[in-house]
């Protein structure tokens, strides 16, 4: 299984042989659909090939072991006739909802960079997207946190992923920001994301998502608004101005 997102995240479709299919789902041998994980929804799109087409309403990780990463199931409509083991397909994902993925989840990139303290959740959606901080004893301020979030926006910085070894991150235990969300570790090297300059990040964190490739591509970000979820934790919501 080729995960092409992983290299290219603007790729919309791909030509792909179904490897198995079931109502349960089906794989392929690459795809560029993101399966859901690490707070971003799974994608949605359409496989077509020679007398058929499948919607597909969902991509989630698979049970199984594959070398390359997720097991990759592309979940399809139901009652669909689906296309069996070595058929050529093409598949696409739906790309305006992808995109507004991309951009949503590199906005909360940038919000952990404004944000004080350890991320304790977080949901990327193509309307709305939020990130839950632990920070004790400070009171965050919506129109300052809106203020820096769109000048790192204006600032057009480079996303950039890289890789590093399963050991160099568990001696850099301040990369992970995330308390809930263990980061991809276990195939010897972990995918960081790391926006701005390589040596003064203004991001640097483990990540398996799909990004936009530079922060002008977000547009103006708004925080909708910043709840109270218990003692310390705050949860902050954003939305996309366009
Ligand atoms: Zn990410």
């Amino acid at each position: 299984m080729s995960l092409i997102f992983r290299d290219d995240a603007y790729a919309r479709k791909t030509e792909a042989t179904v490897v198995a299919s079931g109502p349960d789902g089906i794989r392929l041998d690459r795809t560029p659909f993101y399966p859901a994980g690490g707070g971003q929804p799974g994608d949605v799109g359409v496989l077509r090939w020679s007398g058929g087409a499948v919607s597909i309403t969902d991509t989630r990780k698979g049970a199984d072991l594959v070398q390359e990463g997720p097991d990759v199931l592309h979940i399809p409509a139901l009652d669909t006739p689906l296309p069996p083991p070595g058929t050529v397909v093409e598949a696409e994902i739906d790309w305006d909802r992808r995109y507004r993925h991309m951009r949503m989840h590199t906005a909360l990139h940038l919000l952990c960079a404004v944000v004080p303290g350890a991320v304790t959740g977080g949901q990327v959606g193509a309307e709305r997207s939020r990130l839950d901080f632990d920070v004790p004893g400070s009171s965050l301020d919506r129109d300052e946190i809106e203020e820096q979030l769109n000048r790192l926006v204006e600032g057009d910085h480079p996303v950039i992923p890289r890789f590093i070894s399963d050991a160099d991150l568990a001696a850099q235990p301040e990369l992970v920001r995330t308390l809930s969300v263990q980061p991809p570790t276990g195939g010897g090297t972990v995918r960081l994301l790391c926006i701005g300059a390589s040596d003064a990040p203004i991001d640097l964190q483990p990540c398996g998502g799909t990004h936009v490739a530079r922060t002008g591509e977000i547009g103006r970000v708004q925080v909708a608004k910043i709840e109270n979820k218990g003692k310390q934790n705050r949860r902050i919501v954003v939305a996309l101005e366009a």
